[in-house]
């Protein structure tokens, strides 16, 4: 059953409500809940996603997220006791022309000036390090070692086995169909299997976080995005360090999975919608495009395929705030397709903003609700 009351409700159950219901549970909140819609937790974008975790943004706050993001999955395992499956092959973002090179550059002279040791590789160290990949048209890439991948299921369910020991309440297959909003401020939350009087709601809802703050009346600009993975069967010769790499003027990646390939590439003349069937022509662009790239894909069979949905801003940055109208309405939504890696630290800054009034880990003013209106955008480069 639905508890009546509760101090903060949490909507979402993927890595942003899990990270978040479980630093308000560390922090001493003793009365959180988190509704999931679906039948399971992390069952959307974060278990869809490909499980990249990065250094490499081309903005100062997405490198200051990563920077605070990344150690608390280091220490996930000793400190929340779950495995995720935790490996460092590296990002290599291969590059094809003097414009791409150039930005690429900047961004690691300033990811080198914030402490990240990424550095830009020249063709022939490109050529070293992926002898299976064709390269004749790559003239340097961003490289750094400390990037890697986790596996999003493990976080999700490690946060929310961790806050449930901490007392927080998780109910999956609960939708919210309403909030209530009354003199300015949140009052409760509605779902077909009661309500929850709140004065703080948390919208985590991912690609459906448009949809959930419309129902507090706040025009919030995420849009659901699909994006297409590939996993393919077993290949033989793919050493076990072989990196993260990303044909960056493709949109087009690969990374190990098990004894095979994961690769996605992202439609440029995808349309905003919620629609997550596989679109079997784009698979069928995809895979020529992956197989040029890495010839020796054209010996391998199809092992699983999904779509998923990314949740965009107009400036790849997401919302990371607290509301004045309605007041104690909180969003951490709009990750534009590399959240799962700032799922730890938007968590830890949610828990922040709702406990102490603000967020003082990092400074996170960019990131705030305001900037929409206020025309006060900077874009992240570096979304594949
Ligand atoms: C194909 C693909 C590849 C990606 N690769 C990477 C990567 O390599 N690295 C990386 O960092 N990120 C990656 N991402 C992005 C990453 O998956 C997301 O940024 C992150 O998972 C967002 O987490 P979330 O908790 O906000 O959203 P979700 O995991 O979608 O969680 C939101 C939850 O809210 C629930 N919900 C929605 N509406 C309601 C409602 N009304 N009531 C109750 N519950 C509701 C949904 O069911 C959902 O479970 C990828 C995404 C995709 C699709």
């Amino acid at each position: 059953m639905l508890p009546k009351t509760a101090e903060v409700v949490v909507i979402g159950g993927g890595v942003m409500g899990a990270s978040t219901a479980y630093h308000l549970a560390t922090r001493g909140c003793r009365n959180v809940v988190l509704l999931e819609k679906a039948p399971f937790l992390g069952a959307e974008a974060t278990g869809k996603c490909a499980g990249g975790i990065r250094y490499q943004f081309s903005t100062e706050i997405n490198v200051r997220l990563s920077l605070l993001s990344l150690p608390m999955l280091e220490r996930f395992e000793e400190e929340i006791g779950q495995a995720i499956d935790l490996r460092w092959p590296g990002y290599l973002f291969l590059l094809d022309n003097a414009r791409d090179l150039a930005a690429f550059r900047a961004n690691v002279a300033m990811q080198n000036r914030l402490g990240v040791p990424s550095r830009i590789l020249s063709a022939g160290e490109v050529r070293a390090k992926v002898p299976l990949l064709r390269l004749d048209d790559i003239i340097a890439a961003a490289w750094c070692h400390k990037d890697g991948l986790a596996d999003p299921n493990g976080v999700v369910q490690g946060y929310a086995a961790a806050a449930r020991r901490l007392a927080a309440q998780i109910f999956t297959a609960t939708e919210v169909t309403g909030i209530r909003v009354e003199s300015g401020r949140v009052a409760a939350v509605e779902t077909r299997r009661g309500t929850i009087a709140t004065r703080a709601v948390v919208n985590a809802a991912g690609p459906w976080a448009g949809q959930v703050a419309a129902l507090a009346g706040v025009d919030l600009p995420v849009v659901p995005l699909r994006r297409q993975i590939v996993v393919t069967t077993p290949l033989k010769g793919i050493p076990d360090d072989f990196p993260f790499v990303i044909d960056f003027s493709r949109s087009l990646y690969f990374h190990r999975e098990g004894q095979g390939i994961l690769t996605g590439q992202s439609n440029p003349d995808e349309r905003p919608g919620f629609d997550q069937s596989v679109d079997h022509a784009w698979t069928e662009r995809h895979l020529e495009a992956a197989m040029w790239r890495f010839p020796l894909l054209e010996r391998a069979g199809l092992l699983r395929e999904w779509a998923g949905l990314y949740e965009v801003t107009p400036d790849a940055h997401p919302v990371i705030d607290g509301l004045r109208d309605p007041a104690g309405f909180y969003i951490v939504a709009g990750f534009s397709g590399h959240g799962f890696m700032h799922g730890p630290a938007a968590g830890l800054l949610m828990a922040e903003l709702i406990l102490d009034g603000r967020a003082h880990t990092l400074d996170i003013r960019q990131l705030r609700f305001g900037r929409f209106a206020e025309g006060d955008l900077v874009r992240e480069h570096n979304v594949v």
